[in-house]
């Protein structure tokens, strides 16, 4: 996908806007009929009549939260501040406590680590403080415990994710296999996929496919030197700061009296845990983001709705209140995919708002583990032509003349 149109329409500048959907529309075509209809007519040039509204209804949703997309750099210091105390203290806890309690205390900086990461992924978005420079800041201090170079993030997340949710080619989060991706693919990349979608493999989706293929490897646009430039200083910036917390861990064991093989260990303990369990957490929240029954995957551009990617297809996941106000309120996702630029001290409000707007067509399920399960076990593979999620063996029993004949 390197260099197409495409990609050459997505902004590298900006955090997710209006702007993304305003050049490709004039060479959209109609979105596809519901869900379920095999004969869908795709619109002729002169038929612009669904794009438009559907643009009308789009700017229409961003109009009624513009009033949430408002920060503040004191409080964007006060959240960095308090997640990065509540890390460095329960990272201490672990390195200063004997006895089984201080495995304990690392699973809270591992919380503590996604949170920050929640408070990173704002800034990246520029919507955390009010000053670019203060954003970019902390974003770059809030990856380092999850080692994410915030360039690469940036280019991945605000410019692939959000400026084209579920187009399959662009965004590369969750994509789901039609039946013949699936049936052509190798025995080693099938068993993979199967993997990702187990309670167990769910969580490594994110180490292997986002962060390793698609942050840490990113491959990205076609970029300039500058770009590189920046991508390649972010990465040891963020390789610095993981090095440092280790560095830190390491010191506070040794000095502790600690042997130095005990101290080393101890160290890795401290900044591996975290890391893994983080990207387990995050891999679960994004699939339950953008998975479920009634949400839609686009096969092209051309048949790409924004209303249906940004709204429709953003499952707000309630949670209690208290891990809401932990993980920063990330869940409230349909709001954030409307308007990138409202900050996460007032995402809350900006959902109810749109929930009150757009009324019960947004997505919403309240999180257990059998939710989760039952989304694994039933959204497996997806039928781009004729919009529908499917299992695995229901991508498998249909016969192959059909799939020819809608490839
Ligand atoms: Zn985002």
């Amino acid at each position: 996908m390197r260099g197409t149109h495409i990609e050459k329409v997505i902004d590298a500048r900006h955090g997710g806007s209006l702007k993304d959907w305003s050049v490709p529309l004039r060479m959209r075509q109609a979105p596809c009929k519901p869900n379920n209809d095999r004969h869908r007519t795709p619109a002729t040039a002169l038929d612009r009549r669904p794009q438009v509204k559907a643009m009308t209804e789009y700017r229409r949703l961003r109009r009624a939260i513009a009033g949430e997309a408002i920060s503040r750099d004191t409080v964007a210091v006060g959240i960095m501040a308090t997640d990065s105390i509540l890390y460095v203290a329960a990272l201490l806890g672990f390195c200063l406590t004997p006895g089984p309690l201080r495995w304990i205390e690392l699973f809270v900086a591992s919380i503590m680590a996604g949170a920050l990461f929640l408070v990173g992924h704002d800034a990246s978005h520029r919507a955390l403080a009010a000053s670019p420079w203060l954003n970019a800041l902390i974003a770059r201090l809030a990856f380092m415990p999850t080692l994410h170079p915030e360039t690469a993030w940036n280019i991945g997340h605000n410019q692939r994710h959000h400026g084209a949710t579920n187009l399959r080619g662009v965004d590369h989060v969750w994509t789901p296999w039609s039946p013949q991706e699936y049936r052509s693919a190798t025995r080693v990349r099938r068993a993979l996929y199967r993997f990702y979608r187990t309670p167990l493999g769910i969580g490594f989706y994110y180490s292997f496919e986002l962060w390793w293929g698609h942050v840490w490897n990113s491959d990205h646009l076609d970029r300039s030197y500058a770009a590189n430039a920046r991508m390649t200083a972010d990465k040891f910036i963020a390789l610095a700061g993981f090095g440092l917390i280790y560095l830190g861990c390491f010191g506070v064991c040794a000095a502790r009296g600690q042997a130095w093989t005990a101290a080393g260990f101890n160290a890795l303990a401290a900044v591996i845990v975290p890391l893994v369990v983080y990207q387990y957490l995050m891999s679960i929240t994004i699939f339950m983001h953008h998975t479920h029954p009634r949400i839609r995957w686009f096969p092209s551009r051309e048949l790409y709705d924004p209303v249906a990617a940004q709204v429709l297809n953003t499952v707000h996941i309630r949670l209690p209140k208290p891990v809401e106000l932990i993980f920063h309120e990330i869940f409230q996702h349909t709001a954030h995919h409307v308007n990138p630029r409202v900050p996460l001290y007032r995402l809350a409000r900006a959902q109810r708002t749109l929930e009150a707007v757009h009324g019960p067509a947004i997505i919403q399920e309240t999180f257990s583990i059998a939710y989760v399960l039952r989304l694994l076990r039933e959204c497996q593979l997806y039928d781009y032509d004729a919009h529908r999620w499917l299992t695995i063996a229901e991508g498998l029993t249909i016969p192959d003349a059909k799939l020819r004949a809608s490839a």
